[in-house]
């Protein structure tokens, strides 16, 4: 197990990214929430994931988590000072990420050292030998050999060019990782060393980890929590062994369904699996997931649900704001089992 504290790392509050939105040269101007009131508490040497389908915020959060996109409302804070009062050095060992494709995100005319020392170079006066020396150190830390140190991302593998962006978002000693979908490019065998890498890197330096995904498969043994988001909204939030067994939202359910072997007896709810959403630059009113959720009722169409806890998870659907009520309105509440 991972040594998990009580101590916040990571804040969000009531975190709204909204983008000006305009359809046509005569049309109203409207907006796009790509990121509608997250709140989120990560603890130190956490391990949380945030899964969703593409466009239910993820890719927005990550940039707003990393200061390179700012908030349009809500705060985020990191060990209890605001984001934004961080200088640029400051966060550079505070937060660090780990993107999807290493080879975009290496420069490739720059060697493995020159890449992996990249963010101590801006954030560090430290002499060249301090450097190699600590990229050396990091080199080893992530497995990769240290002869490959003047080679060019050209000439790796997928895997050990992922293992190059491992070390580069390290060499500052981070506080928190952000790693967004970084396995997503890799081979089937080549993800599990990645996964495994990430796993043990996290447990020996104790570090926050927020791992983004769009694949439970991927996440499932991986971490301690899991915030499943749908159209820029949290919709569940608890720990991954409670998720993945009783899920509660019928859109976690729907994922989760998506990773289970084919279901002869169909004993699975009739969730539609349309590979698709409503449009995020006009979701339906009340709950989001409303046009897609087969236990939809008239409340879910007007009001939006609020999460509440539910079992030992948190949870925004209207069946469990008052399970009683439901069940004697509408019958039995979701379930996965
Ligand atoms: Fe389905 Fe209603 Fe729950 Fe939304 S609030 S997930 S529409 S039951």
């Amino acid at each position: 197990m991972l040594d998990v504290t009580n101590d916040v790392v990571l804040s969000l509050r009531n975190v709204e990214v909204a983008f000006p939105l305009r359809k046509g040269f005569f049309a109203k101007p409207g907006l796009l929430r790509a990121v509608n009131d997250v709140s989120l508490d990560v603890r130190r040497g956490e391990f949380i994931s945030i899964v969703g389908e593409s466009g239910c915020g993820k890719s927005t959060l990550v940039k707003t988590l990393l200061g390179l996109q700012p908030a349009t409302a809500g705060t985020i804070s990191i060990n209890g000072k605001d984001l934004g009062d961080y200088s640029r050095k400051e966060l550079a060992h505070q937060v660090q990420p780990i993107f999807q494709d290493p080879y975009s995100s290496l420069n490739p005319r720059k060697s493995v050292a020159a890449n992996i020392a990249l963010p101590l170079i801006l954030s560090e006066g430290l002499k060249p030998s301090q450097v190699r020396d600590r990229v050396l150190e990091i080199m080893e830390m992530v497995s990769l050999p240290t002869r490959l140190e003047h080679t060019y991302p050209s000439q790796m593998s997928g895997g050990q060019r992922q293992r190059v962006a491992i070390a580069r978002a390290l060499i500052t000693r981070p506080k928190i990782l952000i790693c967004d979908e970084p396995t997503s490019a890799l081979d089937v065998s080549v993800q599990a060393q990645i996964l495994n890498l990430l796993r043990d890197l996290s447990r020996r330096l104790n570090l926050t980890s927020v791992f983004i995904s769009h694949d439970l498969s991927v996440v499932r043994h991986l971490t301690q929590r899991v915030a499943v988001m749908y159209l820029g909204r949290v919709v569940e939030l608890g720990e991954s062994e409670h998720i993945f067994r009783t899920p509660r939202h019928p859109y976690t359910q729907l994922l989760i369904r998506s990773i289970l072997p084919p279901d002869p007896e169909h004993r699975l709810p009739p969730v539609a699996w349309d590979g698709g959403g409503p449009d995020p630059t006009n979701p339906p009113s009340g709950c989001h997931f409303n046009t897609r959720c087969p236990y939809a009722t008239d409340i879910c169409r007007i009001e939006r649900p609020p999460m509440v806890e539910a079992e030992g998870v948190r949870v925004a659907c209207h069946a469990w704001s008052d399970p009683e009520a439901w069940r004697a309105a509408n019958g039995e509440i979701p379930q996965l089992s």
